[in-house]
């Protein structure tokens, strides 16, 4: 059952005078959603939520009202949506939460409210780089090969049971909770950490576990670069998950322009 946090999520909405405040749903868990929610916070033209899926035990604190849980699907979401009178929605959820952001698509486009996706632009690869790209864990997977390799894996708590069929390997595990037990490979070391990161203490970490394949997913950002810049200094090769294809909405990739979007449009 989603709950609600402090400060509390607004009442439903009655119909409102025009002066009254525009009403945003921030779909978050993301650095770029908490900046977003400290740029406005505070500013009485808006009453915007953020939501969170509620995967990690402990959010960093959102100075706006949080609600946290699932919708619903779609569904859910438009009945959310409808229930709660939201005037437009950013999603600047993780550009690899691709369930959320169809369902956001789909119920937006369904009740006519503007949506921008707000997110970070994915890594670009240097000439140096030495990255093999895939689509998904299994590609990943498949890209490790047969031989046992020394393999530091950052790919979140969530798809790592995708790695359980290749048990040849040594894993370096990198997640911010602690991950199901059965997730867990048979040769494994566990690091529980959020970033950011620093390239110096990467190379250190890489450089003790023996590192030889570094796998990651191309979130974009600062807070994680480091370990890519780790690998190039190191002349590793990276295997390189690719994001999901992010449909047709507007996207943005500051907070400026995430603002304006809150702010500039009419209702
Ligand atoms: P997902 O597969 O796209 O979402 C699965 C379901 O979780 C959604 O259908 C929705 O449930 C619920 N959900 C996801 N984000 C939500 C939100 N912000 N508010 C309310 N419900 C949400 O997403 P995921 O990959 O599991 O990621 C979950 C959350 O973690 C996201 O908010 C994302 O920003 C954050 N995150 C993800 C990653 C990653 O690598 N995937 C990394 C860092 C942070 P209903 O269908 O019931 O509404």
């Amino acid at each position: 059952m989603p709950q609600t946090k402090t400060p509390a999520a607004g009442p439903l909405a009655a119909p409102r005078q025009k002066a009254e405040p525009i009403r945003a749903l921030i779909l978050g868990g993301t650095s770029e959603a908490r900046a977003l929610a400290a740029r406005v916070a505070g500013d009485a033209r808006l009453h915007a939520v953020v939501s969170l899926a509620g995967r990690t035990s402990a959010p960093l604190a959102s100075p706006l009202p949080t609600r946290v849980g699932g919708f619903g699907g779609a569904e859910g979401l438009k009945r959310y949506l409808t229930e709660e009178g939201v005037d437009r929605v950013i999603d600047a959820t993780h550009p690899f939460a691709a369930r959320m952001s169809a369902n956001a698509r789909a119920a937006c486009a369904a009740l006519g409210v503007p949506l921008l996706v707000f997110t970070r632009a994915p890594w670009s690869r240097m000439e140096c780089d030495r990255w093999i790209e895939v689509e998904d864990n299994a590609g990943a997977v498949a890209a490790l090969g047969e031989a046992p390799r020394r393999v530091f894996l950052t790919i979140g708590r969530l798809g790592l049971a995708d790695f359980l069929c290749a048990p040849q390997h040594y894993y370096l595990i990198r997640t911010i909770d602690q991950p199901p037990e059965n997730d867990l490979p048979p040769r494994y070391e566990l690091i529980l950490e959020r970033g950011p990161f620093t390239v110096e203490s990467e190379l250190s970490l890489m450089r003790e576990a023996k590192i030889d394949r570094l796998v990651s997913k191309n979130s974009g950002g600062r807070e994680t670069y480091a370990k890519i810049k780790a690998a190039r200094a190191l002349a590793l090769d990276v295997v390189m998950v690719t994001p999901p294809c992010g449909g047709d909405a507007r996207v943005v990739h500051d907070v400026e322009a995430a603002t304006a979007f809150l702010f500039g449009e009419a209702r």
